[in-house]
């Protein structure tokens, strides 16, 4: 039993309840030099390139009712990325 976080009701015993993102922020993953170094026992490490994506910012418990048609309620802006991340040294 849990009480949903969307339209406050008490559920019921058994009741499955639903974990639903409501934020989403964008986020800006940077240029990080010789990240990869997993790929070979080598001396090279691959850089990863960064790029744009989307992250979820909070998740709410909702019951089977509200999750039908559920829409998260806003989308923040990214936040400003460091211009490089160097992973060695
Ligand atoms: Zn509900």
């Amino acid at each position: 039993m849990f009480v949903c976080q969307n339209c406050s009701r008490q559920t019921q015993r058994g009741e499955k309840a639903h974990r639903r993102p409501t934020i989403y922020r964008d986020k800006v993953y940077p240029y990080r030099a010789e990240a990869n170094c997993w790929h070979e026992p080598s001396k090279t490490f691959p850089a990863d390139p960064g790029g744009k994506g989307r992250e979820v910012e909070m998740e709410i418990t909702i019951c089977t009712s509200c999750s039908e048609d559920f829409k998260p309620r806003m989308m923040r802006q990214a936040a400003a990325a460091p211009t490089s991340i160097r992973h060695r040294g």
